[in-house]
């Protein structure tokens, strides 16, 4: 099958390439982003493949039901960019890769934890200078530390297990309950009571239209002061706005981000020479208990090999009619 791969980074190429060889489809690499501007690319190829930053509207899936395209298939496992709706009115197929290594995102949730609670960030920065004071430096223990996992799928039940390593008591809050955490002692409560008792709170569930901006100026308010929140899954479970009100008024201690609302016009390219016309971002950047990575957090090498694989693997399914696990309906986002 001929596949256009939007988005396409020299690490793509590299795992694409090498999984493909098992494979023998004819993919073409577009560095590009697909949206309706760059759709016409795609001219002549049945499948699309394509990240989390790549724009799959109405218009944009409409266009290329026309151009033939049959597969979408996506490498990541949020489907939030896709209009799951649109797709089906057009007869395209929707595949994802729903795990690849939930342990590289859980493990990069640990860092930021890490990261924010020692202040890991300023020491390093404070040594290179020959600044050896550990005021302003104090964390505290994770050991018996109250912390709410919200969304207990893959990545949420791998952070579990790790917090449980570090001694840590595990709430989570997830319409359905996982029975791995259950075994490990997690205590499931109700949304309210893991923003009342936590000290961390961790967001792993998908962004669908009852979890956007679930971290508001309402539920910030029902949080202990000094609260720690991390987002390593979508941007838009966060009201930025209401998420820095919370760090001017010290309600929040600590904020680590793998993913930003706003992230399309930023993450993944090098703006190093450029000025950052988002003012929220550049504002976020200014507080210095808060922590921002571009999402990353599934960039690891094992994740990058599985990725290429159950992408490949999705499409030969679709395209000998093979039964395929990881479609992606409209369903999906029911609950
Ligand atoms: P998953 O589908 O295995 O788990 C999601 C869990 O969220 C499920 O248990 C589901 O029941 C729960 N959920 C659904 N609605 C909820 C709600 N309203 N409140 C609380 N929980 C709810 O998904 P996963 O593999 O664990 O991934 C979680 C998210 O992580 C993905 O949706 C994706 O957005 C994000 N992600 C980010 C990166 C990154 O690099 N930063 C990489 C992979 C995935």
């Amino acid at each position: 099958m001929e596949i256009a791969l939007f988005s396409s980074k020299s690490y793509t190429e590299h795992f694409f390439t090498e999984a493909n060889s098992r494979f023998s489809h004819e993919i073409i690499f577009i560095a590009q982003r697909l949206n309706h501007h760059s759709v016409s690319i795609a001219q002549g190829c049945q499948a699309v493949c394509v990240f989390v930053n790549d724009v799959l509207d109405r218009r944009t899936i409409t266009a290329l039901s026309k151009n033939g395209v049959k597969i979408i298939a996506l490498r990541c496992a949020g489907f939030n960019n896709v209009d799951l709706k649109a797709a089906q009115d057009n007869n395209i197929t929707v595949v994802r890769v729903p795990a690849y290594s939930p342990h590289a995102v859980a493990e990069h949730t640990i860092a930021l934890i890490l990261v924010l609670n020692r202040k890991i960030h300023k020491a390093h920065a404070r040594i290179r200078e020959g600044n050896f004071s550990l005021e302003g430096l104090m964390g505290f223990d994770l050991h018996d530390q109250p912390v709410g996992i919200i969304g207990t799928g893959q990545i949420g039940q791998v952070v579990a297990r790790i917090l449980h390593g570090f001694g840590c008591r595990i709430m989570a809050y997830d319409p359905q309950p996982n029975p791995h955490c259950i075994e490990l002692g997690v205590q499931y409560v109700s949304l309210d009571d893991l923003f009342r008792e936590s000290y961390i709170i961790t967001l792993h569930c998908p962004l669908v239209p009852k979890t956007h901006h679930i971290i508001n100026a309402r539920s910030i308010s029902k949080m202990r002061d000094g609260i720690m929140i991390i987002n390593t899954s979508r941007g838009a479970l966060i009201d930025t706005k209401d998420v820095i009100d919370g760090l001017k008024s010290r309600k929040i201690g600590y904020l680590g981000l793998d993913v930003y609302e706003e992230e399309a016009d930023l993450f993944f390219e090098d703006l190093s020479n450029e000025i950052i016309q988002d003012d929220q971002f550049a504002r976020l950047l200014m507080f210095p208990n808060v922590i921002i990575t571009g999402h990353q957090a599934f960039f690891t090498n094992n994740a990058l090999q599985s990725i290429a694989q159950t992408t490949l693997q999705n499409i030969t399914e679709i395209e000998q009619n093979r039964t395929c696990p990881n479609l992606v309906t409209p369903a999906l986002i029911a609950p």
